[in-house]
């Protein structure tokens, strides 16, 4: 804590506070979580959790853990700092104005690369949308908020509670089957999807008919002028069963629109 000094509260959530500091040592800018450790060693271990996943990342496109340290009864996990704000704001403040095909490859490219490399690492993201997704100051994005990751075939990705929001929910996570990184695939298809319309692919005035059309993978179609690599890249992320989606490295290496996510990495 020391070698830091608070510049401003930037995020307030249910885990605590997301706080941005100046290092005392290099005067640079990070965002340190602050958040509160439970009383119980297993709460704790699950907090925990996520300082060392995040710790374990070194991607472009993932947000850069620094430090992390405990006290006072609480967590501090400090990382880099994205002065763009998050995609949800920034989808936000488009209106009406569709994203230019450029910028949608770009960003999709580069959330796939970070997603990639946490997959290789065995470890599932578990919460990825708009909201936790960065932008920089220079126009990238980077993947942050690792408080629900896990690895892969741990008892814990078998115990999913989800308190977010439900608008990324893949159809096996409804069907209370385990997480899987295919269900990671399926909320960055939701995301995908969000760049390319404005709009969620799954929405419904109750949540009884959004896990209906969750379910059943309906989505109202994209907009003609896409390329048509986008559109049925976005058709097999919907598939509604994991099985049929592509991992990562598919979509990177060998599906139709790897060569026009090359293009913008
Ligand atoms: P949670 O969703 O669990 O509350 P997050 O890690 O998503 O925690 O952080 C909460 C908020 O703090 C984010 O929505 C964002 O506004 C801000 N934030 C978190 N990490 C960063 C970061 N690395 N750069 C910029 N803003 C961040
Ligand atoms: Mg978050």
């Amino acid at each position: 804590m020391d070698g830091y000094s608070v510049r401003k509260v930037i995020g307030t959530g249910s885990f605590g506070r997301a706080l941005l500091v100046q290092s005392r040592i290099n005067h640079e800018n990070y965002v340190m979580k602050e958040i509160l450790l439970p009383k119980t060693q297993s709460k704790m271990a699950n907090t925990r959790r996520e300082a060392v996943l995040l710790s374990r990342m070194k991607h472009s496109s993932i947000v850069a853990f620094r430090d992390s340290f405990e006290g006072d009864g609480h967590l501090y996990i400090v990382m880099e700092f994205c002065g763009g704000g998050d995609l949800l704001q920034r989808i936000q403040q488009q209106k009406n104005t569709l994203f230019s095909q450029d910028t949608i490859l770009k960003w999709f490219a580069q959330m796939c690369s970070g997603t990639k490399h946490i997959h290789d690492k065995r470890v599932l993201h578990r919460d990825l949308k708009s909201k936790n997704i960065f932008l920089t100051d220079d126009g990238t994005v980077k993947l942050g908020d690792f408080g629900s990751a896990c690895v892969l075939n741990s008892a814990k990705a078998y115990a999913h509670t989800y308190v977010g929001t439900p608008y990324y929910v893949s159809p096996e996570i409804w069907d209370s089957k385990p997480y899987n990184n295919k269900s990671d695939v399926w909320s960055l298809g939701c995301v995908l999807y969000e760049l390319c319309t404005l709009r969620h692919p799954f929405q419904a005035p109750s949540w009884k008919s959004l896990i209906m059309k969750v379910c059943r993978g309906s989505y109202p179609p994209l907009p003609q002028h896409l390329p048509y690599e986008l559109h049925y890249l976005i058709k097999q992320m919907f598939k509604t069963n994991p099985k049929d989606r592509p991992s990562l490295h598919t979509i990177l290496t060998s599906h139709r629109v790897a060569g026009l996510l090359h293009r913008h990495l």
